[in-house]
């Protein structure tokens, strides 16, 4: 086949694909059925909700602060399942997240919402996060990430080919099959990715300050709901700031993080007499 010729066969392939004809706009033509998008909605929505959950009792309050202890291979196979679900990096996560610590509310901290903006952090945190680690990955390594030095799982997810080859075949593999399989990317990155944005936002603008510390912990109605959707992350924030390595994030009040940490994930909490 000489060039002209491949290149020919090539582009009717991939008009075929979008359900195009060459030179002519035709709609969106793979068939598919209503119904069949309400479950993949639901599906992806699910899938966001538990992941929520996942990254506050396995990743924020064991892998990252190690407030509650999980076996191996539940740590591995978190990483993992959020790695593909969500295309979340374990390290990077826990790097940034240190520094954020270690920086609050400064202009060193990836996602301030006093330097950056407030709409900018619940927007953009999705990409803050990879975009600090991926600029201070050697500093980040050395200074947070000497403790998974041996689980090769989480270096080797964090290779940039591996990471955008998983995030670029999910959106192509996704957003241009047909409805039924955007609908199931977008209803579980979309919630995901901004409610990790909220956390981050709201929670350092928004609410109460109980304890000497930066973060707020949710007030009212609306930030409550928005806490629980959310693991119990964003009602006690400020508690967290004051006491990271402590397994709960409230006292005194129920913390859906720490329940769904001990009695799902069967986590066992290191410290949560704080
Ligand atoms: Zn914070
Ligand atoms: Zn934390």
């Amino acid at each position: 086949m000489n060039k002209t010729l491949f290149q020919v066969s090539c582009r009717k392939a991939v008009l075929a694909g979008y359900g195009l004809r060459d030179g002519s706009y035709m709609s969106w033509s793979v068939p598919f059925a209503w119904w069949h998008v309400g479950l993949a909605f639901l599906a992806g929505a699910s899938i966001a909700e538990f992941n929520l959950y996942l990254v506050t009792a396995v990743l924020h309050r064991g892998m990252c602060h190690r407030a509650i202890a999980y076996p191996a291979l539940v740590r591995s196979g978190v990483a993992l399942w959020l790695w593909l679900t969500v295309s979340t990096s374990t390290l990077s996560w826990i790097a940034a997240h240190l520094h954020h610590h270690a920086n609050s509310d400064q202009d060193e901290d990836p996602h301030a919402p006093s330097s950056k903006g407030f709409w900018h952090v619940l927007l953009l945190t999705w990409y803050y996060v990879p975009h600090w680690a991926r600029e201070n990955w050697e500093g980040a390594a050395q200074r947070y990430l000497a403790p998974f030095r041996s689980e090769r799982l989480l270096w080797w997810l964090e290779l940039p080919a591996i990471f955008r080859l998983n995030f670029y075949f999910q959106i192509f593999g996704s957003l241009f099959v047909g409805p039924v399989a955007a609908t199931f990317w977008l209803s579980r990155f979309v919630p995901y990715l901004l409610a990790s944005g909220y956390v981050n936002a709201v929670g350092h603008t928004l609410g109460a300050r109980p304890y000497g510390a930066v973060g707020t912990d949710a007030t009212g109605v609306w930030q409550t709901i928005a806490g629980y959707l959310i693991g119990g992350e964003p009602l006690g924030h400020n508690f967290h700031h004051r006491h990271p390595s402590s397994g709960r994030f409230r006292l005194g009040r129920f913390d859906p993080g720490l329940w769904f940490a001990i009695h799902v994930m069967r986590g066992v909490p290191r410290n949560i007499s704080i």
